[in-house]
């Protein structure tokens, strides 16, 4: 790359080879092989910011660069000389491109459209890879110098300012954030829009879409996110949620041949993906955040065809006929032959009357990098005794003065891994309170001051604190089921063996032979991961739960 285009943030100097690699004759011409040679004039736009991204290019000869444009101005990303090739991650997802792409200097290009690009990813292993990590590198260093085409205009205190900032952030889409409370010229931006106070958080979209306080599919759908939903196709495995389970259910889905579906009503990752770092997970010795495996794990799953849908879940499951189908809105059905259910679970709730004034604006249930900005230098408190509580509160400790960890039990040896509970001992901004529930929140628009009771002592303390971080263990996704499936005394969906004779006799089970293990009570509807009643509440078992219900899903459509 040469001036004026900005030098890399993110990327170490060894890795700017990776993100943008010269290719040699030999994978060049394999690349021609794949797509059409064209001739390119100077300054012809080769595909437009905002376009659905389905081409990308291989320079021959002259030159290609990438600009951001916005309100009249361009601003240069990105140079490309001839052995290189244009894109990021878009292609693989078929979402809207964030940049333009123009011809600098008239020559010949090799144009290449997603298909046959996918179809190389997956079978071109030296190619294949090449792109893979020249796409994620591109994007993180898009992400990192701010090149995005989303301006979120928020709040603080607004609980849906942060739901918008982390569904982007979750789903890997850079973004501006300019914050209300804090930037006083913004109001002219907001009368130029015509965007009223209680409209806030407002997003502008690809720069011109202006979306007041929108709902994450709202974003999704502005964005380009999902392609469409064909209904009629009768898929081989519909898996619901994109956690851990669910996307490694989707990678060997797919890998195998399958025709995959994968409904996420959220953002890919689940509860993983709200990790600030995951350490005990096999084959990553110095950990990786929740984000990032994430991350890639999304991209392997689509590198192998899996057709996955963001911000869009599951709202029942039809199980008086055959096909089943999974219904998303009112009308909307996705008939499937088999069912992978991984729907996960999310954090109890403090009983406390007014929790739900603060939740988003002092009351979290997530300690990644966007809520850890928020509380930098002051006092925080994390509700919990189990590994991610410990998480959390390592993790908060490298930003916060102090952190409360507060724990109803005498202590954490019956529900932490010892390597947290050694950090936690090794941290003095911790401070470990046994014997300690919360007792009220005080606060106006956001949380102001936090009383706690020892029970022990009976002593009750308040204190200024403006941040609860609350990990106090899960609750099944399970109650858009419906009483398809059987569930155990806790809303767990019970599977295998777990099946009891009267079980199996209430869900009128069909077949001769029993149900497989992590089927449920219906033929061909398997459960995975931490929805699943006696799962051990790990990345890996949900991992691995999700890939060995493949080969049941291949036993099932053999039947
Ligand atoms: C902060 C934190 C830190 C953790 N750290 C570790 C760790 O270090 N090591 C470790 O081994 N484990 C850790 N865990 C536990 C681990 O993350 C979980 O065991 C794992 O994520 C479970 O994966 P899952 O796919 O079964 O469910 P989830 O991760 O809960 O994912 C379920 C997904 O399904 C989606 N969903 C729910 N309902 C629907 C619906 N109706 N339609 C469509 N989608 C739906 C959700 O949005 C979600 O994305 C941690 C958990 C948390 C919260």
């Amino acid at each position: 790359m040469t001036d004026p285009y900005p030098p890399l943030k993110s990327t170490p100097a060894s890795a700017i080879d990776l993100a943008f690699p010269t290719l040699k004759p030999a994978q060049i011409e394999r690349m021609a092989a794949q797509g059409r040679i064209r001739e390119v004039q100077r300054g012809e736009v080769l595909v437009e910011a905002g376009e659905k991204s389905t081409r990308f290019f291989v320079v021959k000869t002259g030159q290609v660069e990438v600009v951001q444009s916005s309100g009249g101005t361009e601003k240069p990303v990105a140079l490309f000389l001839p052995g290189q090739f244009t894109g990021e991650i878009s292609i693989l997802f078929g979402r809207r491109i964030l940049v333009r792409v123009r011809a600098k200097e008239a020559g010949e290009v090799i144009e290449i459209d997603r298909e046959h690009l996918l179809g190389l990813v997956q079978t071109d292993g030296e190619l294949g890879e090449i792109f893979m990590r020249a796409f994620i590198l591109r994007r993180v260093e898009l992400i990192a110098q701010g090149f995005g085409d989303v301006v979120v205009l928020g709040s603080s205190h607004s609980p849906n300012t942060l739901r918008i900032k982390e569904f982007l952030t979750r789903n890997g889409h850079p973004y501006s954030y300019i914050d209300l409370d804090r930037d006083a010229g913004v109001q002219d931006l907001l009368d130029h829009f015509q965007v009223a106070v209680n409209d806030v958080p407002v997003v502008i979209c690809r720069s011109d879409v202006v979306l007041r306080n929108p709902a994450n599919e709202q974003i999704a759908d502005c964005l380009g996110f999902n392609e469409t939903i064909d209904q009629t196709r009768l898929r081989d495995v519909v898996i619901v949620g994109a956690g851990p389970a669910g996307l490694a259910a989707a990678v060997y889905a797919a890998s195998e041949g399958l025709d995959v579906l994968v409904l996420e009503s959220n953002a890919p990752g689940g509860q993983a993906g709200s990790s600030s770092k995951i350490e005990n997970y096999l084959g990553f010795p110095t950990g990786i955040s929740g984000q990032e495996l994430a991350t890639r794990a999304y991209t392997q799953a689509q590198k192998f065809g899996a057709q996955l849908i963001i911000a869009r879940g599951a709202k029942a499951l039809i199980c008086d006929r055959k096909p089943y189908a999974i219904e998303i809105d009112e009308g909307s059905r996705v008939p499937a032959r088999s069912i992978i259910i991984a729907a996960g679970a999310h954090y109890r709730k403090l009983p406390l009357d007014n929790l739900s004034q603060f939740e988003g604006c002092g009351v979290y249930y997530a300690a990644t990098f966007v809520e850890s900005q928020l509380c930098g230098g002051e006092e925080v408190i994390v509700v919990g005794g189990g590994n991610s509580a410990g998480q959390a509160a390592v993790f908060l400790a490298q930003s916060a003065r102090c952190v409360h960890l507060i724990i109803r039990s005498d202590g954490l040896a019956d529900s932490m891994s010892r390597y947290l509970i050694r950090r936690i001992e090794e941290t003095p901004a911790i401070v470990l309170r046994p014997h300690t529930e919360i007792t009220s929140l005080e606060g106006g628009d956001h949380l102001e001051s936090v009383r706690w009771r020892d029970s022990e002592s009976q002593n009750v303390e308040t204190r200024q604190i403006r941040h609860v971080f609350v990990m106090t263990g899960a609750i099944p996704n399970t109650l858009w089921l419906d009483g398809c499936v059987a569930l155990d005394a806790n809303g767990f969906i019970k599977t295998g063996q777990a099946l009891s004779q009267d079980d199996l006799a209430a869900a009128d089970w069909p077949l001769l032979r029993s149900p497989y293990l992590l089927e449920t009570s219906l033929p061909g509807v398997f459960a995975v991961g931490d929805v699943r009643g006696g799962n051990i509440k790990r990345v890996a078992s949900a991992v691995g739960e999700g890939s060995i219900a493949i080969a049941f899903v291949h036993q099932v459509l053999h039947e």
